[in-house]
């Protein structure tokens, strides 16, 4: 038993994982991001960083990153469907599934794609604006 992708990603789209986050720690705006005390690592200045554009969190100091289903599992130790229940729960959202063993084979690539894709807009992200990125700017540009 599978939850439908078409599901899977309306939950994604009903949650704000600003909200979501901000349940489990506190969360200050800093431009269009927001930056808190990881909840995966133990620190003392804030590295955890969260793009609601993008739906994304990603930590610069212990390298966790994922979206708000991600971020579920990780944290209350649940599975891909438990967490998308927690989620769809929350958002009132009844998920559908479907039986067949080959569909769920297909959401999971399906989901592996999807998850890539977003860690890769993410990570661009940080290429393109954050200090952090400026020296894989630099060899960038120096290859052209
Ligand atoms: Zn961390």
């Amino acid at each position: 038993m599978g939850i439908l992708d078409d599901d899977v990603a309306q939950v994604r789209e009903a949650t704000d994982i600003v909200g979501l986050i901000g349940e489990r720690l506190a969360l200050k705006k800093a431009g269009r991001r927001y930056v808190g005390l990881c909840p995966f690592h133990t620190e003392k200045s804030p590295s955890f960083s969260v793009n609601p554009e993008l739906g994304l969190y990603f930590c610069f100091g212990c390298q966790e990153s994922g979206d708000a289903i991600t971020f579920v599992r990780k944290l209350d130790g649940l599975d891909f469907p438990e967490a998308v229940e927690r989620l769809a729960h929350r958002a009132g959202i009844t998920l559908r599934y479907d039986s067949k063993a080959v569909g769920q084979d297909r959401q999971k690539k399906t989901r592996l794609i999807e998850a890539v894709g977003a860690a890769i807009d993410f990570y661009h992200a940080i290429l393109m604006e954050q200090p952090a990125g400026g020296r894989a700017r630099g060899y960038l540009r120096s290859r052209g």
